[in-house]
């Protein structure tokens, strides 16, 4: 078992998935971690923290410290620059992810594709599970070189996941807490309906690794008591993971598959 998450910057894979990614890990599949960028506009709000450090350094040390913790191999990155959020910073930056040529993103990951040889992808909903632009255009790439690899290499991949959640996700996670992205997201909009998903992964075995990566984020979480909260206050958040089909080669076992790989043999 190959699974390849793509994702745009240090903590997506945690947020997103990384009680699936310690599950298949220590199911003994290879997992890789692509990210395009360092996350150069992450904020550093641990008080322990030098404020002047370099962001991209430190990003990327907490990327390796949540691979090692999630217990899947360390990070590749594309090295595009952050576009922030919003996208003042970006619109600014010719290096920002958002003014990237968008084949020339999926050339690359279909080098690492083509090595990595994954039969399963990961990577964000359509509207980048909050709407940060890097996460649209990782997805967007991801999409193109999923369908590219059919014609440039076999095997190609034969399945594409989006992370996902849905509308009724959304309005409870409103419910629980509060904060300027999640109150601006519209449910229906960012989240899906139940009979959406195509795979639901159980990870309640898993929590401690996906807690663990998370708090890794150092500079992005301080040390991290949020999360504990959050599992205190929305436990069913952190039992599953749930994804939306992007894309298929071959057959597909009625969804939801509790398994990403079902029926590939
Ligand atoms: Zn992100």
């Amino acid at each position: 078992m190959n699974l390849l998450a793509i994702f745009a910057h240090p903590d997506d894979e945690s947020f997103s998935c990384g009680g699936t990614l310690a599950r298949y890990a220590d199911a003994g599949a290879s997992v890789h971690l692509i990210c395009a960028t360092r996350g150069e506009e992450g904020e550093i709000v641990h008080p322990d923290i030098d404020p002047e450090s370099d962001m991209a350094t430190l990003r990327t040390a907490e990327l390796e410290d949540a691979c090692r913790a999630l217990g899947i191999a360390p990070p590749i990155f594309l090295d595009y620059h952050d576009s922030g959020f919003p996208i003042t910073v970006g619109e600014k930056n010719p290096k920002a992810f958002m003014n990237a040529d968008l084949l020339a993103v999926e050339r690359s990951l279909l080098e690492h594709i083509e090595a990595l040889k994954p039969e399963v992808i990961l990577t964000f909903d359509p509207h980048g599970s909050y709407g940060h632009v890097d996460h649209i255009v990782i997805h967007r790439a991801a999409i193109g070189a999923f369908w590219s690899a059919g014609s440039v290499m076999q095997p190609a991949p034969r399945r594409l996941f989006f992370t996902a959640r849905s509308s009724e996700q959304i309005r409870a996670m409103q419910a629980v807490q509060s904060s300027t992205t999640l109150d601006h997201l519209e449910p229906e909009l960012y989240g899906v309906s139940e009979d959406s998903f195509a795979a639901v992964i159980d990870i309640g075995d898993y929590v401690e690794h996906k807690l663990a990566a998370l708090k890794a984020h150092r500079s992005q979480f301080g040390a991290g008591e949020r999360f504990d909260a959050m599992r205190e206050r929305a436990p069913q958040r952190f039992l599953r993971e749930r994804f939306t089909l992007g894309g298929l080669r071959g057959a597909f076992p009625e969804a939801p598959v509790d398994d990403l790989f079902a029926g590939l043999g």
